[in-house]
């Protein structure tokens, strides 16, 4: 398998030379040339596998430059019941007549970023062992992402993680799990600003070429391709469990922000999973609302970014789309550049209302979209707490919104579950006046003793400290 530029570089790579990369070098993203399609017999034949070796049968569709024995052996190996919590690892269940829930968020930091992490992790020491080569990943979060990266990351060979998070703005609890690491690679730096300025650090970083490549600077975002194909993944195993060995079609409904994990769902259905609809579920940051509403993407100033109760959803850009716009233009690269370098990059928004192209957005390739505000995810959880004994973390509370205004009949909705209540312990407070439980392995960890430095928002302090530790 070989894999492409978005914006029409000539260049192909393989599976293990974008593994350690971000970008591609015109500043498209990376995609495989064609989807492997998958059929009837193939699905009856996945429908009896364990989690792990699904994950192992679909990987190696994309992936032919690792040797098979030790894929399935990196699959093995990243998908246990020790570290998702149940043989199933992504359990479905039935809340009401027709809509499940698949939980994705019972691997080490609670949210669903663990099922790509997790796998991103062992793939990284596997090829840097293999290369005899390191790697520092520099990083910026605002709580999600940076947590599921450093549990990945803790400890394995080759890799040191540098993570800048706003000081004093992610959750005592999101603090906790991340500062409470006491690994040696792993250096959590608080930066005095808000996630934009830690945004700005990185990009800083990474475009000191010099820097970037004495001190072997990469990342983890969430365009990387790796991530999103172990994504794919859950889409198979919550197929499987919502329908009984026929080939019969289910939705998805999936809290979005980048437009990563709604993009798995994406390349599933590309591949043959019969999936009928797939509903993006955004929060009042609803540029991709709009965008499947209307045909216009407008991207967001920072000052029109709200800061809401779905932190993990408030974005003013959504750094995936890409992919999508690429497959709905009919993967031709020189309309991509000009509505990605040409429209975006002049007035911020590009229009595809009047192309014919839009309508295939949801015709062709299923998609639909709904928006909340606070007040529906307060609701939402009250209710869900009330009929079914069941608390949602709000991001699922906007999925679990979304996903009642586009139910069909006879045909399962699926909504992906992508953290815990207990990340948004405020929220859930609010909504229900209590606490939601916390996991065992949780309790009182904000008094565990914290590893942290303090750096002012400037990106020569920031190359300073990775400087000074990574000898
Ligand atoms: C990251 C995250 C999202 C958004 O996922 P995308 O892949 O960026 O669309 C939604 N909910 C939670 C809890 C998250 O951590």
């Amino acid at each position: 398998m070989n894999y492409l530029s978005t914006r029409g570089h000539p260049d192909r790579k393989r599976f293990c030379e974008i593994l350690l990369e971000g970008l591609a070098p015109d500043g498209g993203l990376y995609l495989p040339e064609h989807y492997p399609q998958v059929d009837t017999a193939t699905l009856a034949r996945w429908r009896e596998l364990p989690y792990a070796e699904l994950a192992f049968e679909i990987l190696s569709l994309y992936i032919d430059d690792i040797p098979p024995a030790d894929l399935k052996a990196i699959c093995a190996r990243t998908y246990t019941a020790e570290v998702f919590g149940s043989d199933e690892i992504v359990p479905l269940r039935e809340l009401e007549d027709g809509v499940y829930l698949e939980a994705l968020s019972n691997g080490p930091t609670l949210a669903f970023k663990d099922m790509a992490m997790q796998l991103l992790g062992n793939l990284f020491e596997y090829e840097l062992a293999r290369r005899g080569a390191e790697l520092n990943i520099l990083g910026a979060t605002s709580g999600d992402t940076g947590s599921a990266a450093e549990y990945a990351m803790r400890g394995k060979k080759g890799v040191r993680v540098f993570m800048t998070s706003p000081d004093g703005r992610m959750s005592p609890f999101q603090q906790a799990q991340m500062f409470s690491l006491q690994d040696q690679n792993i250096h959590n730096i608080a930066i005095s600003g808000v996630f934009d300025d830690c945004q700005d650090i990185v990009k800083a970083v990474s475009n000191d070429l010099g820097f970037k490549r004495k001190y072997r600077i990469g990342t983890v975002n969430s365009i990387n391709w790796a991530r999103l194909l172990a994504q794919v993944v859950y889409y198979f195993a919550g197929y499987f469990q919502a329908t009984a060995g026929n080939d019969k079609p289910v939705s998805f409904t999936v809290p979005s922000g980048n437009f990563g994990n709604v993009c798995a769902g994406h390349v599933a259905r590309m591949m043959g999973l019969p999936i009928q609809t797939l509903v993006v579920a955004t929060n009042e940051n609803d540029v991709l609302d709009e965008f499947f509403r209307t045909g216009i993407y407008r991207v967001r100033a920072a000052a029109d970014t709200h800061e809401t109760s779905s932190p993990s959803m408030d974005i003013s850009k959504a750094s995936n789309f890409e992919r999508f716009v690429f497959d709905l233009v009919g993967r031709d690269a020189g309309k991509l550049r000009s509505l990605f370098v040409d429209d975006l990059g002049r007035q911020g928004r590009f229009d595809l209302s009047a192309d014919p192209a839009f309508r295939q957005a949801a015709e062709r390739f299923g998609f639909k979209s709904s928006r909340s505000t606070h007040a529906d995810r307060l609701a939402t959880i009250r209710d869900t707490d009330k009929r079914f004994a069941t608390l949602v973390d709000p991001h699922t509370a906007d999925g679990l919104k979304a996903a009642r205004e586009h139910l069909a009949p006879g045909v399962p909705m699926v909504v992906l579950e992508t953290a815990l209540p207990i990340k948004f312990a405020a929220t859930l407070v609010e909504a229900l006046g209590h606490e939601p439980a916390r996991p065992v392995r949780f309790e009182g960890i904000e008094a565990l003793p914290k590893r942290v430095v303090k750096l002012p928002a400037d990106a020569e302090a920031v190359k300073a400290y990775i400087a000074q530790n990574c000898d």
